[in-house]
């Protein structure tokens, strides 16, 4: 079988390797659809500091049942699934609370273990779920990615009518955007680049302000009518936002950090501490997300592919991928099809 493999930064190509064979609990799929992450992008330009290479990768992954281990009973061959990527002990303290997402060795297909953008990934049963027969490869693919925002809403407590800021507004800020809408909160975006602002705006039903512009402190109180708001996510990983972020707060709000900065975050606790914020971090996404998201998709109340901007044959995508990483290409959310 085929597999694309990042050989190192910028560098692709295609290996033949053998099929895997599945062991007992194993699943074996046939590769349908690989969407491309942001962290994806990051590995492909070498930012990535948790990477190694080289690496096969991909963890929003569908595709369909080829084979399945003796022991195996969720699901069949011709079932359709959908990768949950993450690889948790089981044992460790946050593993036995339920917290698998947050692992202390926690591993993630396509980043520590090779991942879909090959013919066929076999992974452990616990790793798939079966999904509805009639949902295509390019709504599949989105599930994971939009589990990420279901994840972060789920550490909010913010409820229906409140007002939530979502600063950083690409694919994961959007998924954020569409689970915190879910739960009833009106939603506003925000983010430094004019023509991502755009596309939300014409792609999606939130308003999307600059950041940059001379407005946008006033834009914010417009739309909470001078109150500010009950929760804002930042998904920049970038400390000139992140220090601020709580300023946008009302008093009693909530903060949550999607994305993750590697150095220290500073700002004056006496303003920070008056408000009486929560402040939440994220990580990753757990089954009960994956059936959250399935459940909002089979609801309408989410439509995927709205996401999706490029798409590439496999055997083209060593070529188009590194084009990907460059925002001025107008990606928002690529994906792979096989
Ligand atoms: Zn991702
Ligand atoms: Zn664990």
């Amino acid at each position: 079988m085929k597999a694309l493999v990042l050989t190192a930064p910028g560098r692709f190509s295609y290996e033949d390797r053998p099929e895997p064979v599945c062991g007992e609990q194993d699943v074996k799929v046939r590769v349908e659809a690989v969407c491309v992450c942001g962290s994806d992008v990051s590995a492909i330009l070498g930012r990535n500091a948790l990477f190694t290479y080289p690496r096969v990768l991909g963890h929003e992954v569908t595709g369909t049942v080829a084979a399945v281990g003796e022991a195996v009973q969720s699901v069949q061959q011709g079932d359709r699934v959908v990768l949950m990527p993450c690889i948790s002990c089981g044992h460790c303290r946050a593993c036995r609370k339920g917290k698998t997402n947050c692992c202390e060795s926690l591993r993630l297909y396509g980043v520590k273990e090779d991942g879909g953008m090959q013919e066929y990934l076999c992974a452990p049963e616990r790793n798939w779920l079966k999904l509805p027969t009639d949902m295509v490869p390019r709504t599949a693919a989105m599930i994971e990615p939009l589990t990420i925002g279901a994840h972060a809403v789920s550490r909010l407590s913010f409820g229906s009518g409140d007002r939530v800021l979502v600063i950083g507004a690409g694919p994961i800020g959007m998924s954020c955007a569409v689970s915190a809408a879910a739960r009833g909160a009106g939603v506003m975006l925000a983010d430094t680049n004019a023509a991502r602002c755009a596309f939300c705006r014409s792609h999606f039903p939130f308003p999307a302000v600059n950041v940059l512009s001379k407005e946008y402190r006033q834009e914010l109180e417009n739309f909470t009518e001078g109150e500010m708001f009950d929760a804002v996510i930042d998904t920049t990983a970038a400390p000139a936002s992140m220090n601020h972020a709580w300023e946008y707060l009302c008093h009693g709000g909530e903060l949550l950090f999607v994305g993750i900065h590697n150095k220290d975050l500073c700002w004056n606790d006496l303003s920070f501490h008056m408000k009486e914020p929560a402040l939440f971090t994220t990580r990753n996404s757990t089954r009960a997300d994956f059936e959250k998201i399935l459940s909002l998709i089979g609801a309408g109340q989410i439509e995927p592919e709205r996401f999706i901007t490029h798409t590439v044959a496999f055997d083209r995508a060593a070529e188009e991928l590194p084009r990907w990483a460059d925002l001025e290409t107008g990606v928002y959310k690529g994906i792979i099809v096989f």
